[in-house]
């Protein structure tokens, strides 16, 4: 479903998003692996003709990452992200785990699903432009997290270093239960949103939020 100037969404849990460039497709994050279909019905349904050349990845929560196996392999897919989240990408390391109990719970279930049978092809820094999207490196929720700026229309993606409200008018802090470095991820929120300025802003959970300025505004105010 179009969202926004070149911006398909694949709705679910998790939200993935289309990037439709002149000759080829960018996908951003893949959800669970039965998500996978559906992102290659977007794919068959809206832009056929155009390889899905590059798959970036916000940072390795299974729910963002399951579906890399299967697109990957179909689609011959570079993959992209930052360095300190590879090694937890390619499940050659596991994720620091978190205090307490359901971090505790994460950790086990992440260890479960070892081997990754991909590889991420090409690694980003911070300040770094790929295929028109400019990289911020935002470590807390996990330590390489990365959101990334279109150039041209400014739409920004930022995985979930920010969570917003049911409305999609309110930015909210990133969920603590799943931040590794509550504190760290807020600060990597405020600075991304001190140096940004999006005309949209696509979470890895819940709705867009479109003309964000005064969304801005009030977290900054709130939490820098
Ligand atoms: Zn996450
Ligand atoms: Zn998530």
């Amino acid at each position: 479903m179009k969202i926004y100037e070149n911006i398909y969404l694949v709705p679910s849990f998790v939200n993935c998003y289309f990037i439709e460039r002149e000759d080829y497709c960018i996908l951003i994050d893949t959800g669970t692996s039965k998500k996978a279909s559906k992102i290659i019905h977007t794919i068959k349904t809206n832009f056929p003709e155009k390889p899905l050349k590059v798959i970036l990845v916000t940072h390795a929560h299974l729910d963002h990452t399951a579906g890399l196996k299967k697109l990957g392999q179909l689609y011959g897919s570079k993959i992209i992200s930052h360095e300190k989240e590879k090694p937890y990408i390619m499940k050659s390391e596991k994720m620091p785990s978190r205090d307490g109990l359901i971090g505790k719970t994460l950790g086990i279930f992440s260890n479960l699903l070892s081997g990754a049978e991909y590889s991420v092809d090409q690694i980003v820094t911070d300040g770094e432009i790929i295929c028109g999207l400019k990289v911020y490196h935002l470590p807390g929720h996990t330590p390489g997290t990365i959101a990334l700026e279109d150039v041209e229309t400014k739409a920004l993606f930022c995985g979930d270093i920010i969570d917003c409200n049911k409305k999609g008018d309110t930015i909210l802090p990133p969920k603590k239960l799943f931040a590794l470095n509550y504190n760290q991820a807020l600060i990597s929120s405020v600075k991304m949103l001190q140096v940004s300025k999006p005309s949209a802003i696509f979470l890895g959970h819940g709705k867009p939020i479109i003309k964000p300025a005064s969304a801005i505004k009030l977290y900054l105010e709130q939490y820098s």
